[in-house]
């Protein structure tokens, strides 16, 4: 198995189906984290398993046996919008094949907001039945870039090149996801929105602001003669970041 061989691997969607459910069972088999589809708690030990995994079932271990750069794997709390993130030195082109380095990362507010809205959520264009199978499709996109980066040095999933390996591989047909945003979930659970009017509680005063961005806290901004923040009006706010179930609708 060469490098460009990776680029060459295709899978009939029975086939990729059931490689993923090996995977799956592999690594709830040997996640010590791990117990079910729900994920409740995840570490980067984990990530690294599911590479190992989806290195032994699809890439017939090319990363193990011939890959000589660094592999680093992380969980991230901040990636509200994104669901998975592939990192690399901006001179990848000029680096010797041991001195590749990349980091896949993974966002964690997702994957434990997934069972927060009751809808259908669609990875990569296949639907999901849980939050490990919706890790795995964000994990086999990165896997994607991953290669490609590998290969060419660049990546793009708006390209064609990208969305025929993710096609070939894992029967990708978007390159996108539709898990539960926190903007979402503020809306169906707490009747929540951006530009909402709201008030909360804090140092035992009440405040009264209003909502100008939701991620895992709202931003709220609340009128304040001494604020640093300024509109056009030239009136002043300070921001808060408050919990969603502390805000209320004023
Ligand atoms: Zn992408």
């Amino acid at each position: 198995m060469r490098k460009t061989d990776l680029l060459t691997l295709h899978y009939p969607p029975s086939q990729i189906m059931a490689r993923r459910e090996e995977v799956r069972r592999e690594l709830l088999r040997q996640s010590p984290h791990l117990s079910g589809g729900r994920i409740t708690r995840i570490f980067q030990s984990d990530l690294k398993l599911l590479f190992e995994l989806y290195d032994r079932f699809f890439f017939r271990n090319y990363f193990r046996d011939h890959f000589t750069g660094q592999l680093r794997f992380s969980l991230s709390t901040r990636m509200t919008k994104s669901a998975g993130m592939t990192l690399y030195p901006r001179n990848l082109d000029k680096l010797s094949p041991q001195e590749e380095r990349y980091e896949l990362r993974i966002s964690a507010v997702l994957l434990f907001n997934y069972e927060r809205l009751e809808r259908d959520k669609v990875v990569n264009g296949i639907n999901t039945r849980d939050s490990l199978e919706a890790l795995q499709l964000v994990f086999e996109h990165e896997l994607c870039h991953l290669i490609e980066l590998h290969c060419f040095k660049e990546s793009s999933c708006r390209q064609e090149r990208f969305q025929s390996l993710a096609f070939n591989l894992f029967g990708h047909t978007e390159s996108c996801h539709r898990l539960p945003l926190m903007s979402e979930i503020a809306t169906a659970k707490y009747g929540l929105s951006i530009g909402d009017q709201v008030s909360f509680q804090a140092e035992g005063k009440t405040f009264l602001g209003f909502i100008c961005r939701i991620n895992r806290r709202a931003t709220v901004m609340v009128p304040d003669a001494r604020g640093i923040y300024r509109d056009r009006a030239g009136k002043r706010y300070s921001k808060y970041y408050v919990p969603l179930s502390l805000l209320k609708k004023s």
